[in-house]
């Protein structure tokens, strides 16, 4: 509906449609305007962002992070592929994200503060970051997350990929915590096909995010030098020019997710079940619409109904802990994460041109 065609348009012109090029550096300038962080790195896709995030703030093998079990997989991969180990926490009910309590009660009762930093007492194991994920675009109570992560000096790493265009008390989602990913896959707000970002304030981290994601090459005209293990992480500059486009309509997408959100919430004033809303203090981007039904077999019923009628409905994700690779990581009770993962619903959500 944008400028996406001109824009692909001329990245194909210009030649420029691998790993650099002008319109990956005014993506990222883009993105610095939108979120107000300090330095956008576009990369790859958003799995590719997170994991980088985990490693520049130290996350290695025999690591535990703290996470929480309603996410989509992508969070956990990201920590497992480090030979890092997920610990799966308890959520809000009322914005879905990492809970507060369930982050302070797990350190407080099975953790203690070492010089080497905090440590899981039973397996003598690092606690390297704690990775709260704003659900379906709403902002998690980050504040209280930073700082509980501060106070037990662990690095805070948001998983911001739902919620680009999500504020909470004026700032953007993804700009809290040490470093941030974003996410612009084909179904999220934005998409440059294939996508994703790091955020982050720290203008040193951002500078060893764009070397490392860049092969660590170092700038010369014709030598290839190369100073640290790096990785191909780079978004390519046609997936940036699209990225562009789409950023420009960012307003235009938010304003309709946020109006199909209302008509939501005034079709369920009347109903028993609970439209899931932005909690207090914040602005959602409605990336994915939700309600929770009254129970299980409620849930199972609209779901088999609205698709029978081809309307796509669908539960939230499986609980990470119960996934078979994930099954043997540690856990606390979970008992909000039952509740919801029985009683939630995602709604249509899509942009329709009007
Ligand atoms: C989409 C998503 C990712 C991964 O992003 P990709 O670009 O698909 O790799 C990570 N975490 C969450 C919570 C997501 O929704």
């Amino acid at each position: 509906r944008g400028a996406e065609r001109e824009y692909v348009l001329e990245a194909i012109n210009s030649t420029y449609v691998s790993s650099v090029g002008p319109h990956v550096d005014r993506f990222e300038r883009m993105l610095e305007e939108a979120t107000g962080a300090t330095r956008a790195v576009a990369c790859v896709n958003g799995t590719a962002a997170l994991e980088m995030c985990l490693i520049l703030v130290g996350v290695g093998a025999g690591d535990l992070v703290l996470t929480q079990a309603i996410s989509f997989v992508a969070t956990a991969n990201a920590v497992a592929h480090l030979g890092a180990e997920p610990v799966f926490l308890d959520c809000a009910p009322d914005n879905l994200g990492l809970s507060p309590a369930a982050v302070s009660a797990f350190l407080q009762v099975h953790c203690e503060h070492t010089a080497g930093g905090c440590r899981h007492k039973a397996t003598g194991r690092r606690v390297a970051a704690c990775v709260p994920m704003h659900t379906f675009g709403f902002p998690c109570q980050i504040l209280e997350l930073v700082e509980i992560c501060e106070s037990w000096g662990i690095p805070l790493v948001e998983d911001a990929a739902e919620a680009m265009g999500s504020f909470y008390r004026g700032q953007h989602c993804g700009t809290f915590g040490r470093v941030a990913a974003l996410s612009f896959n084909g179904n999220k707000v934005i998409t440059t096909g294939g996508g994703g970002a790091i955020l982050t304030n720290d203008a040193a981290l951002g500078e060893r995010a764009k070397h490392w994601t860049t092969t660590s090459k170092v700038p010369h005209k014709w030598l290839y030098m190369h100073d640290h293990i790096g990785w191909n992480f780079r978004m390519p500059n046609i997936n940036a020019a699209l990225g562009c486009a789409q950023l420009e309509m960012l307003p235009s997408f938010l304003m309709e997710k946020r109006r199909r959100a209302a008509a939501y919430a005034q079709l369920f004033s009347t109903s028993e079940w609970k439209f899931m809303q932005e909690p207090e203090g914040s602005l959602s981007n409605y990336w994915l619409c939700a309600a929770m039904t009254r129970n299980r077999e409620e849930r199972d019923a609209f779901l088999a109904a609205s698709n029978e009628a081809g309307i796509m409905t669908r539960p939230v994700w499986e609980p990470l802990n119960s996934l078979p690779m994930f099954k043997n990581c540690l856990h606390d009770s979970l008992t909000s994460v039952k509740y919801i993962a029985d009683r939630l619903v995602n709604l249509p959500s899509g942009c329709l041109a009007t």
